[in-house]
């Protein structure tokens, strides 16, 4: 069992669990099932596709192995930035013009699926608009321009504007800010929330949800046969949504994921006077450090603040004084700030830091690995497995057609590796 303290509603005692709204009870797997599709996961992914392919006439299972939006959905930082992980002068270094737009589009597309299910649902998760990215080094001066060009000129996308010094420091009291990318339509959200009205989305769709449900095996065949503890579901197709809690459900995509750690923790509310000027908005930053810090106001004028990783399975045993440190290097006006919320949550991240997604069989389809740019493109890739599923494969070929790389050393030997790639990264971000 990890280091991390559970409430008794089975969530991690995070500031999300505390401030949840829209929470359902669902019932643990008990007996056998049939279903069209029976959904692994009961986060971003998992949701997106069962609520998609229900709205499709679809007879859908979703199993989650703890509570919905217990995994990093409903943990993660609530960040949207625009378009991948990798910014359009990188991908269309890789891949041209043609497809870094195909993968600039998709990713717009999430947003708008995400604003679209907020509306339609009427779900409260606090969507904000705006993400400031601070520049922290030298080396990465210029390149918020070059970005902002590239996207108003060839992304037809005019709605980022570089700011100087100054501005980002009019904007955001942190340390450091050489300059900085401000992005007006990127998105902040309560991702707990989001999380619980997409599920009370899907099961009022007719989706059948079940909590409290490992599932322990599942055959490769047509139908699969998907085994929990007490109980069993047939099924025309699966769909694994499992990302950084995968474990070695299925070793043929274990390999091409890492699983890391990462951390956040919620100050005591400042005051709306002190929120304020620390950061003047309710948009989200992040910096260009390796091992990203980010942080946004909570709508209780708290700073919520993510920093840190570990590659291993175990969370550090004081969370919150892990998070403050880096917390201090950005503000140090926050001393004496008191910590009310420390948590952690998995994420996977992939080689080349592009999600993977795809299908090991005909009826075997599988999304993980958004590389902490995961709440659009998971929600994003929900979605298009559930079109595909239905019979429009055009969009989730795109996808699926990204290059993928295995971990050196596979499932056994992927964390040393990564341990040293990461100080180096670390390293070479401090010089
Ligand atoms: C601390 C932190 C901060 C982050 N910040 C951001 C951010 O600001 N912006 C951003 O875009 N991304 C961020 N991310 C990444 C983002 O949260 C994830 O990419 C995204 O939530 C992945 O969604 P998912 O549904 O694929 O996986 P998860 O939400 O992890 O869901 C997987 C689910 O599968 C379940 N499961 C696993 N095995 C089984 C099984 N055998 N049977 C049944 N169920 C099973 C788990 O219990 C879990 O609930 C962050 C992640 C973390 C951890």
């Amino acid at each position: 069992m990890r280091t991390e303290s559970r409430l008794p509603s089975g969530y991690p005692d995070s500031y999300y669990a505390a401030t949840a709204v829209g929470q359902r009870e669902y019932p643990s797997l008990a007996g056998a099932e049939r279903a069209d599709v029976c959904v692994i996961g009961g986060g971003f992914t998992g949701l997106s596709a069962a609520l998609n392919l229900a709205e499709r006439g679809l007879n859908v299972i979703v199993l989650e192995a703890e509570r919905i939006g217990f995994g990093a959905s409903g943990r993660c930082g609530g960040l949207i930035g625009s378009g991948q992980r990798k910014d359009v002068l990188e991908t269309e270094a890789v891949f041209g013009l043609a497809r870094s737009r195909q993968l600039w589009d998709l990713a717009e597309q999430a947003k708008d699926e995400i604003r679209y299910r907020v509306k339609k649902h009427d779900i409260h998760c606090d969507l904000q608009n705006g993400q400031l990215v601070g520049v922290h080094k030298k080396s990465y001066q210029g390149w918020p321009q070059e970005l902002t060009e590239a996207l108003a000129q060839r992304y037809d996308y005019p709605f980022c504007q570089m700011l100087d010094a100054e501005q980002t420091q009019q904007r955001v009291a942190a340390s450091g800010f050489l300059e900085a990318l401000y992005d007006s339509h990127a998105l902040t959200l309560h991702p707990l929330n989001f999380t619980l009205g997409l599920a009370g989305a899907a099961a009022d769709a007719g989706v059948r949800i079940f909590e409290r449900s490992r599932v322990t095996n599942y055959t490769r065949r047509d139908p699969a046969h998907i085994e929990t503890s007490h109980g069993s579901v047939t099924a025309t197709f699966v769909v694994l949504a499992c990302n950084g809690y995968l474990d070695k459900l299925e070793s043929r995509v274990a390999g091409k994921i890492m699983p890391i750690n990462n951390f956040m923790l919620a100050t005591e509310p400042l005051g709306e006077d002190r929120a304020r000027e620390i950061i003047n908005g309710r948009f989200g930053v992040h910096d260009t450090r390796f091992v990203v810090d980010y942080f946004r106001l909570s709508d209780d004028h708290r700073l919520l603040f993510g920093g840190g990783e570990n590659y291993r399975y175990d969370f550090p045993p004081d969370i919150g004084r892990f998070v403050r440190k880096y917390m201090l290097r950005l503000f140090p006006q926050l001393q004496d700030a008191a910590i009310d919320y420390a948590w952690g949550g998995t994420l996977s991240v992939t080689v080349n830091r592009l999600p993977h997604i795809g299908k090991l069989k005909p009826n075997l389809y599988y999304a993980q690995g958004y590389s902490g740019h995961g709440i659009s493109i998971a929600i994003l890739a929900g979605k298009v497995i559930a079109e595909a599923i239905a019979g429009t494969a055009e969009k989730f070929d795109v996808l699926a057609g990204l290059p993928t790389h295995t971990f050196p050393g596979g499932t056994h030997l992927r964390y040393p590796g990564m341990v040293l790639a990461m100080l180096y990264y670390t390293i070479k971000d401090r010089l």
